[in-house]
């Protein structure tokens, strides 16, 4: 990530606790750089054990309730895939997008499309939302031979 994204990263998070009147800790931005910069979408324990890995002391109950801030503050994106779980994505600097969700796998594959957000301003405008996000999941079976095929593993 570019050093001046995070910078203006760090200055939204900043403001953002602020006017909340959250504390502002080194702990809270140590958990929002590891946040942005994970690549795909993250559970809570998976960020905290990627932070673990990496030397980090911070604790867990930090991780949790930042993570929320981070959400409320539109730095990342809460994502349900069904599966009862929240997960998280960075929205920095993001184009919105949608996900197709393999139900075998549990591989999430992305994807903007243009109609979707024609349609998403659309339906806002008619009832005079003014919208912040959308979240678009597309449930079925991936193109892998394995979720494709119900009986594969029965012919081997
Ligand atoms: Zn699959
Ligand atoms: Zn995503």
């Amino acid at each position: 990530m570019i050093m001046q994204d995070k910078a203006q990263a760090h200055e939204k998070f900043k403001k953002f606790l602020k006017q909340g009147k959250h504390r502002i800790t080194p702990e809270r931005f140590e958990v929002l750089d590891f946040a942005i910069e994970y690549k795909g979408h993250f559970a809570a324990d998976e960020l905290f054990i990627k932070m673990k890995t990496n030397d980090s002391n911070v604790s867990r109950a930090t991780v949790y309730n930042t993570l929320e801030l981070l959400a409320q503050c539109d730095l990342l994106a809460k994502r349900h895939f069904g599966d009862n779980k929240t997960h998280y994505e960075s929205s920095f600097n993001r184009k919105n997008h949608g996900h197709l969700i393999c139900t075998k796998c549990g591989k999430i594959q992305e994807f903007s499309s243009g109609k979707l957000n024609q349609i998403v301003d659309e339906i806002s405008n008619q009832f005079s939302f003014e919208s912040s996000g959308f979240s678009f999941n597309i449930f079925g079976v991936c193109e892998q031979e394995n979720c494709q095929d119900e009986n594969s593993k029965e012919r081997k």
